[in-house]
């Protein structure tokens, strides 16, 4: 399968080429990178790590969406419409990884998945997506007299907040409840904040040093606490799940999947 990189000099850029190098049946097809951007014009696999492909990082997304079988997007909120668009534009599968994307970005991504296959995560390590389903079913259980609060913490240059993850996490607990997240979500305490109130689904970030990515959900109940923890060690657990993914979209119908749809867990 020919699979194209866009943002293919950012962190999870560079680890998604070095992983469809290493994948037998990918072959790495391209890379685009930010208008401007310094790599343009450099070797994709010398900029992560790998020996030259004689690939150079291009800054036309049309092109490579044309040329490849499937493109894995980790970049920026503002660039996934495009890319989006582009997907339903050839037809080309698409694993999107990016996170806090807007309402425009949302609609793209919907049209996208009535033309291709588009897999989407917030999270594409194998352990979070089980302490996804884990956290639905403990909340399904414990019900609201346990407390439940995300806990998570990245690396200091991470720009949205709670993290994509700690979100999805929100989303499976509201679910095993009940209830709507956007309802029960308390995603900021400062100052005389009251009492808690029942049924909230808190939320607290840190960012701070080079924290690939983890993650708790505490269930907090009378007498005894319940914790779940993911915590990513490499970021080579999100990359290998994308290279995974964009595998698995081949021969599929349009639609919208999730990780938990490739890695057979739904
Ligand atoms: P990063 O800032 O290191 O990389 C983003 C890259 O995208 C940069 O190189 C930037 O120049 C590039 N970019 C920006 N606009 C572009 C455009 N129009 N065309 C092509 N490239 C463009 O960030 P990162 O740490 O690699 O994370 C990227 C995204 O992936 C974030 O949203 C992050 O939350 C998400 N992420 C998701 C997972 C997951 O498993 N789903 C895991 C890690 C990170």
């Amino acid at each position: 399968m020919n699979i194209g990189i866009v943002g293919c000099a950012g962190r999870m850029g560079q680890m998604l080429v070095a992983e469809v190098l290493a994948t037998d049946g990918c072959a790495l097809s391209g890379g685009t990178e930010a208008p401007g951007h310094e790599a343009l014009g450099k070797d994709v696999a010398a900029l992560a790590g790998a020996a030259p492909a004689g690939v150079a990082v291009g800054s036309d997304p049309d092109a490579l969406f044309a040329a490849a079988d499937a493109v894995i997007d980790f970049t920026v909120a503002a660039a996934a419409a495009g890319h989006a668009a582009l997907a339903a534009a050839h037809g080309t599968a698409l694993v999107l990884g990016t996170t806090g994307l807007d309402g425009a970005a949302e609609t793209a991504i919907a049209e996208a998945a009535t033309k291709t296959a588009v897999v989407r995560a917030a999270n594409m390590s194998v352990g979070v997506n089980l302490l996804l389903g884990l956290t639905r079913q403990v909340a399904a259980t414990l019900g609201d007299d346990y407390d439940i609060e995300i806990v998570e913490m990245h690396h200091r240059h991470k720009v949205d907040a709670p993290s994509g993850t700690a979100l999805a996490l929100g989303a499976e607990a509201a679910a095993g409840r009940g209830v709507d997240l956007a309802a029960a979500s308390q995603r900021v305490r400062d100052g005389h904040t009251g009492e808690r109130r029942r049924g909230d689904i808190g939320f607290a970030t840190l960012r701070g040093g080079d924290v690939v990515g983890e993650h708790t959900v505490v269930f907090a109940g009378p007498g005894e606490r319940l914790e779940l923890t993911h915590k990513a060690a490499s970021r080579t657990v999100f990359a290998r799940g994308a290279v995974r993914a964009a595998l698995w979209t081949a021969g599929r119908p349009p639609g919208l999947y999730g990780m938990t749809d490739v890695l057979g867990l739904g």
